[in-house]
């Protein structure tokens, strides 16, 4: 697989980070994950506006416009032939020499990456066939959820508790409230209303999520963006999830509560084939 690193395009096992690269010690960095469908990119300005904000939130200058940010994915999907899968985007504050708290000198170059994984079946998904069961973990992640930092621990650690338990993913809940699913914008339909949480800093503004939205709302379908709580997921006709490389996802089960019918529902079924056809049209 050929990677990208700092303005080059090297073999996975010639690319070396510095271990003092405050992305290495102090999860210091942004990232992106984009998906390819037909050799496309998906979403891509969406993807790239995200990832201006996250660095400005933290400070972080844009190493590369946006010409450049593209020609890299292209190349990338060229050299690697992807023709379903993603391509993964990291910037990092770089290497300091020395640790420190306190952010090293503006021009301490940032650390690039980018790599892809290939992933047949991506559109295709016998998992969005069968629907996804999820059960609710107490989210207990920073305060700063919109910006989309490579600090994943705790994510990671509720996706560990969900498989403990026998299911796909965890939706996590504060204050009561589902926030947003481990890697992903959660979503229930109720009497063919669509209602997911608003955006704030509680979640990641999803790009899928604003992209599926716009979608919805020019198909005429009823959206109602406020929070929800576990026991009217529970009590919903049906629910699903959005990410770049999960695109609609149907949700069945809820802390062993299964909704509807218990299969993959009509309108997150139509969901799923909406934003593929559509967002197949402006991908890149
Ligand atoms: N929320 C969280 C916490 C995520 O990690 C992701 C995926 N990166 C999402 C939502 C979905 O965002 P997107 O549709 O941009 O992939």
């Amino acid at each position: 697989r050929t990677v990208y690193l700092n303005g080059e395009y090297l073999p996975e096992t010639e690319a070396r980070v510095s271990i003092f690269d405050r992305g290495f010690v102090m999860a210091d960095g942004v990232y992106e994950v984009t998906s390819v469908l037909q050799g496309k990119l998906l979403d891509f300005a969406g993807h790239l506006a995200r990832l201006g904000r996250s660095l400005g939130e933290l400070q972080m200058g844009n190493p590369l416009s946006a010409e450049e940010w593209l020609t890299i994915h292209r190349k990338l999907v060229e050299l690697n032939g992807i023709h379903e899968g993603m391509i993964y985007l990291q910037v990092t504050r770089g290497n300091p020499g020395d640790r420190d708290f306190a952010y090293p000198p503006e021009d301490t170059p940032q650390t690039v990456v980018l790599f892809t994984q290939s992933k047949p079946g991506l559109a295709d998904n016998p998992q969005a066939r069968a629907g996804m069961r999820v059960v609710s973990v107490e989210d207990l992640r920073w305060g700063r959820r919109d910006i989309k930092t490579v600090q994943l621990l705790y994510p990671s650690m509720a996706k560990m508790e969900a498989k403990r338990r026998g299911v796909d993913d965890a939706w996590l809940v504060e204050d009561g409230f589902v926030t947003e699913g481990t890697s992903n914008n959660t979503y229930i339909v109720k009497d063919g209303r669509i209602i997911t949480r608003q955006l704030s800093q509680d979640i990641l503004h999803g790009i899928t999520r604003a992209s599926l939205l716009r979608y919805a709302a020019e198909a005429q379908m009823q959206i109602e963006e406020r929070p929800f709580t576990i026991a009217e997921a529970q009590a919903a006709d049906e629910a699903f999830f959005t990410s770049a490389s999960a695109f609609v996802m149907p949700v069945v089960e809820v802390d062993g509560v299964a909704l509807g019918s218990g299969r993959p529902g009509p309108v997150a079924t139509r969901l799923r084939e909406l934003y593929l056809e559509e967002s197949l049209k402006t991908a890149i």
